[in-house]
């Protein structure tokens, strides 16, 4: 009996040497928990930020080249022109455009946006070899090659059209005041090279682009108030999707998409990784020369082909 309160004592330091073990187990255990779970909220966090990132580099990528919106949207646009270009029916319609006849009137205008770049001798080379004049909305460049280019192409006797100094949609289509000072840039630009101001213009992303958080009237409304026409299209050769289509398949875009109108603009881009748009190039105009096509620049006197038409924004 002499042992029991020793071996009660002992017992009692065993079991708060337990708790105490517990109790720094369980305190560890929070503590480790918590740096865990704020490590976890640090690793979240930069995914998301690098993931957002990528998502607008996506973004930028998709609607930089104004193509791959037009792609996204070509089957809707192609049927809301049904009624607005001069489609081809069962019923033959005799119609005239400045005196042109309806057997010859099948035009064809080949546009190049977002130039210049290095393919832009070679479309020129292939451009005048067939003696085919064409449309190129291009951008702002201040290299020595750039300013080469955009004399060759007026030169040449090509329409030299803006696309926008920057072709930053962030930037552009933050306001009307931005819009306007970009394009004057280019047009001064250009303009000391031609000694012409640019007359036509091609929205980055088309006229009818989702991009802008401006509505697009008002650019409409500036561009038409300063004089400009501006082009849409309404075939496209899918050199600007991110599918990346053969050379057989850009051919055959754009002649079945020529083949769905009697005026038709066709968008296809310069830029330095479009190669394949340069490799189809001749086949498309030799075809289309085949089939009859008249292959023309745009200027004063062709149709609007506009997704946005001006006609719904400015009334004179
Ligand atoms: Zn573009």
């Amino acid at each position: 009996m002499s042992d029991n309160p020793i071996m009660g004592m002992k017992e009692q330091q065993r079991r708060r040497a337990r708790i105490n073990r517990l109790k720094k187990t369980i305190i560890w255990t929070i503590v480790l928990w918590m740096l865990l779970s704020l490590i976890a909220i640090v690793i979240l966090g930069l995914t998301c930020f690098s993931l957002n990132k990528r998502l607008n580099n996506i973004y930028d990528f998709l609607t930089s080249a104004s193509g791959n919106v037009a792609k996204v949207e070509s089957s809707i646009i192609d049927e809301s022109f049904e009624g607005e270009t001069l489609e081809e029916g069962d019923v033959t319609i005799e119609y005239n455009i400045d005196g042109v006849s309806a057997d010859e009137k099948k035009l064809v205008y080949l546009t190049f946006d977002d130039g210049p770049s290095s393919n832009t001798d070679d479309i020129l080379d292939i451009l005048d070899k067939y003696g085919v004049r064409a449309t190129f909305f291009v951008v702002g460049k201040t290299d020595e090659f750039s300013q080469e280019m955009y004399e060759r192409i007026y030169e040449d006797g090509h329409t030299l059209g803006l696309h926008s100094y920057s072709h930053k949609y962030s930037s552009i289509y933050s306001s009307v005041e931005s819009f306007e000072k970009d394009m004057n840039k280019l047009d001064s630009q250009l303009y000391e090279i031609t000694g012409q101001h640019a007359k036509f213009i091609r929205f980055p992303g088309g006229s009818s682009n989702s991009v802008s958080s401006v509505d697009m009237k008002e650019f409409i409304e500036w561009s038409t108030e300063q004089g400009y026409v501006y082009f849409d299209w309404n075939v496209v050769s899918g050199d600007a999707t991110s599918v990346h289509y053969t050379v057989d398949e850009l051919i055959s875009n754009v002649i079945d998409g020529v083949h769905k109108h009697d005026i038709s603009v066709v968008l296809m881009h310069d830029a330095t990784n479009k190669t394949s748009t340069v490799e189809a190039l001749p086949k498309i105009i030799e075809q289309l020369q085949a089939e009859g096509y008249t292959l023309l620049s745009i200027d004063e006197n062709t149709q609007y082909i506009q997704h946005v038409s001006v006609d719904t924004v400015v009334n004179d």
